[in-house]
């Protein structure tokens, strides 16, 4: 399965830009019905993607990211799905969904000696009660897993609003001893002094700087000073969005640095992610 391409739009998708609302609310609609409904859980699905550490090319740990297909409209992008449902009960549904399923899979690797550590994304409106931290919980004792192998993905823009409760929800979350990354970097406004408010265990470079970063000299600069404020910090950097080998070539030397990437390793369903993890842990 290409996973990656399961989040593909239909037809019906890219109608006028009218259609917009009314489409975000039939998402909406629909997700929260598929939610709720047991056997709609199978619409659901979560696929992994390795991350990498360069130097090495070991496999470090994975990002878990959400696939739906509606049966009728078949795959709905993420991204198009998280917008829909974003300031809505239905996000916390969705993430506690995501929480309690990657970690019955962690539970499941742990048991065959498979990938030690899954990052999950959540949505700023996550960060404003203790629903996350509360699901999170109730997942680690519902598998027995070690709350260090959950990281939580928040985006910078999460940032942009409400500074220090997101960073009160951010403390709750590592005091309890799960890890924290902020992905996307340098698409939002976070400043220096931001990172060092936020226990980040993680910083994860956005593509965008990624994909140029071979003909882009701004994007090798923010690349390296972003690497640089990292490992100062004790912050370990993620580069996002790695397509080729030559940009692979090029980001491995930078010490430490872990990479993500359609050329290092596509989204996979969880058979297909434990065949590719056997083949790339062997020497
Ligand atoms: P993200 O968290 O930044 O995830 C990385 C996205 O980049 C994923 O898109 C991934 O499939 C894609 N990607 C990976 N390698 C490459 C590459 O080499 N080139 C390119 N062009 N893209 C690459 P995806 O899965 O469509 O997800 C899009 C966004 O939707 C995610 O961005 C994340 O913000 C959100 N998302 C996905 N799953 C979840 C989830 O379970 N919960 C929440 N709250 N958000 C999610
Ligand atoms: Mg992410
Ligand atoms: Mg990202
Ligand atoms: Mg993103």
């Amino acid at each position: 399965v290409d996973a990656r391409n399961t989040g593909r739009p239909t037809e019906m998708y890219r109608a006028t830009a009218s259609d917009v609302t009314q489409h975000r609310l039939d998402i909406l609609t629909a997700m929260g019905d598929a939610l709720r409904r047991p056997a709609g859980h199978s619409e659901v699905v979560m696929v992994y993607q390795p991350q990498v550490d360069l130097a090495t090319r070991r496999p470090v740990g994975v990002e878990a990211l959400v696939r739906w297909t509606h049966p009728e409209w078949g795959p709905v992008p993420a991204d198009e799905l998280i917008a829909a449902i974003e300031s809505s009960h239905i996000m916390h549904m969705l993430t506690s969904h995501v929480v309690h399923h990657v970690a019955g899979q962690l539970a499941a690797w742990n048991d065959i000696g498979v990938v030690t550590r899954a990052s999950v994304n959540v949505s700023v409106n996550d960060l404003r009660d203790d629903g996350l931290l509360r699901a999170l919980q109730t997942a680690v004792a519902a598998t027995g897993i070690h709350p260090r192998q959950l990281m939580v993905e928040i985006t910078e823009g999460a940032l942009a609003t409400d500074l220090s409760r997101i960073t009160q929800a951010a403390r709750a979350i590592t005091d309890a001893g799960f890890a924290l990354s902020l992905d996307d970097f340098g698409t939002g406004y976070a400043s220096v002094q931001q990172l060092r408010r936020l226990p980040l265990s993680e910083i994860k470079i956005d593509r965008s700087f990624v994909s140029d970063f071979l003909s882009n000299r701004a994007s090798q600069a923010i690349v390296h000073s972003v690497h640089g404020i990292g490992r100062t910090m004790g912050i370990v950097v993620v580069a996002e969005g790695i397509e080729d080998d030559a940009t692979t070539q090029a980001l491995s030397q930078l010490p430490g640095i872990i990479g993500q990437g359609w050329y290092l390793g596509e989204p996979m369903l969880p058979a297909d992610f434990v065949e590719w993890w056997r083949k790339h842990v062997r020497d």
